[in-house]
């Protein structure tokens, strides 16, 4: 083709796509560019990373505690709280919400579990409950912006981590009180047993194993909740995870999210050998993947972030250390793996939001890329400080601490490929 002929061909697209009257076309739909409203909250989030939760870091992963006063800084200023979720969940577009977590998590990770973890069991309220049990229970889990309280979703026991369908807890229905007894023993749940309100997964029916599984909501204050033993770890310091043991808990039959007619519906369809709807708890852990993945993207940020800026402060053999390249590389590498990661996580978070079915497990795809390269990022950050960056006197060892968690809650990375593989290959790969 001569050039003056694709120079036409080229015009006579462009004409096409203005439409007959010559009327400029729609403009082109996809953009990255971020709207006046999400610039404007990730500003707002970073403000409060970099000037109360950075700063107050150190402190709460020493200390171990649940740091309530910083809660409450974030309540007060509106950023803890039902109104933020849904200001954040009303973007259409579905990048607000990872954007927020990011820029958090940016600033501590563990402080930033304190905050969001609440949110796990509000997404189980909100995916599962009634619109009376959203009203009534999702105020309750975060309390009020002076008296904030914090809230637990209770999946995982010692013998049933990835392997959701072993949980044994269970939930029997007392039809002379309406009640519904609950007994078991939870573990690792993020605000287990300092939580207002607890969302326990019980098995109503143990042989139907996961398609037997429902949610129910613990009131604040009911007999036979009691907090377990409280978990050392590794890092997230700042968040408490402790065991929850349910004896002969009792809660109204009002407390199943989604009801009783639902469940015995569903549970129905599963014993005629048809397809369950949905699997409660996996429910949960699908619709929140890309936001765990923005968690984990705000600490490797933050750890990238650092080690360039060290690096060209630096200086060894005469020159700032950056002026290798074996450390211009690296930083290099680390960008390009943060943004790429961060692709994914948009990605996901807009197919959620909007409804896209997630042929691909792209979801899944999110929260293992970036949870994988929060912990490389981090490592690399190490490296890049020396000996620094294995003291307690600079923070990307407490980063790398943090970033762990994330190839392992919410599904650990092997679980992410084993749906993915699942997904792409229509075989129960095992
Ligand atoms: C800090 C923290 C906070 C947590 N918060 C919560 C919470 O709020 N609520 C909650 O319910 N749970 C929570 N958890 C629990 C967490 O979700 C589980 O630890 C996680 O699901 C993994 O389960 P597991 O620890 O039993 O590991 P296991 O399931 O025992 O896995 C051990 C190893 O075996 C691998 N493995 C297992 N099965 C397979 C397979 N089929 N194919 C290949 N590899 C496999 C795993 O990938 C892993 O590497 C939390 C855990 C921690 C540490």
């Amino acid at each position: 083709m001569s050039d003056t002929s694709a120079v036409a061909e080229a015009e006579q697209l462009v004409a096409e796509a203005a439409g007959s009257d010559g009327t400029p076309a729609e403009g082109p739909k996809f953009t990255l560019e971020l709207n006046q409203d999400q610039k404007d909250i990730r500003e707002w989030v970073h403000g409060f990373a970099e000037g109360v939760v950075r700063p107050a870091a150190e402190e709460w992963d020493e200390r171990e505690e649940t740091p309530w006063p910083v809660i409450q800084e974030a309540a007060k200023i509106g950023l803890y709280g039902f109104e933020a979720l849904g200001q954040f969940w009303a973007d259409e577009t579905g990048l607000t919400l990872p954007i927020a977590n990011e820029e958090l998590f940016w600033g501590d990770a563990g402080i930033g579990m304190a905050i969001m973890g609440t949110s796990l069991a509000v997404a189980a309220i909100f995916g599962q409950g009634t619109p009376e049990q959203m009203g009534e229970w999702i105020p309750q889990c975060f309390g009020a912006a002076d008296d904030p309280k914090v809230a637990a979703f209770c999946s995982s026991e010692p013998d049933a981590g990835s392997d959701v369908s072993a949980i044994r807890t269970t939930a029997k229905y007392d039809e002379a009180t309406d009640e519904w007894v609950i007994n078991g023993q939870k573990a690792w749940a993020t605000n287990g047993g300092i939580a207002d309100v607890h969302v326990v997964i019980a098995s109503v029916d143990r042989e139907l194993r996961s398609r037997g599984h429902a949610a129910f909501v613990i009131p604040p204050g009911t007999k036979g909740c009691e907090q377990g033993a409280k978990v050392k770890k590794h890092g997230l310091r700042a968040s408490h995870t402790a065991d929850v043991h349910l004896d002969d808990c009792r809660v109204p039959g009002s407390c199943l999210l989604g009801g009783k007619e639902k469940l015995d519906e569903r549970l129905a369809r599963v014993r005629e050998g048809k397809k369950a709807k949905s699997q409660a708890a996996m429910q949960t852990f699908e619709a929140s993947r890309p936001t765990v993945g923005a968690q984990a993207l705000g600490i490797a940020r933050a750890a990238y972030e650092y080690a360039l800026e060290y690096a060209k402060e630096r200086q060894q053999f005469g020159r700032p250390i950056i002026d290798n390249q074996s450390i211009a590389f690296t930083l290099a590498d680390m960008k390009l793996e943060i943004d790429a990661a961060r692709l994914l996580v948009w990605r996901a978070a807009w197919m959620g939001r909007t409804g896209q079915k997630f042929e691909n497990a792209e979801g899944s795809m999110s929260k293992l890329k970036a949870g994988e390269v929060a912990v490389w990022s981090t490592e690399r950050a190490i490296q890049i400080l020396g000996g620094n960056g294995y003291t307690r006197e600079f923070p990307v060892e407490r980063m790398h601490r943090d970033a762990k968690i994330y190839t392992i809650f919410e599904g650990t990375s092997e679980i992410q490929r084993l749906v993915i593989s699942r997904a792409i290959s229509g075989m129960q790969i095992r």
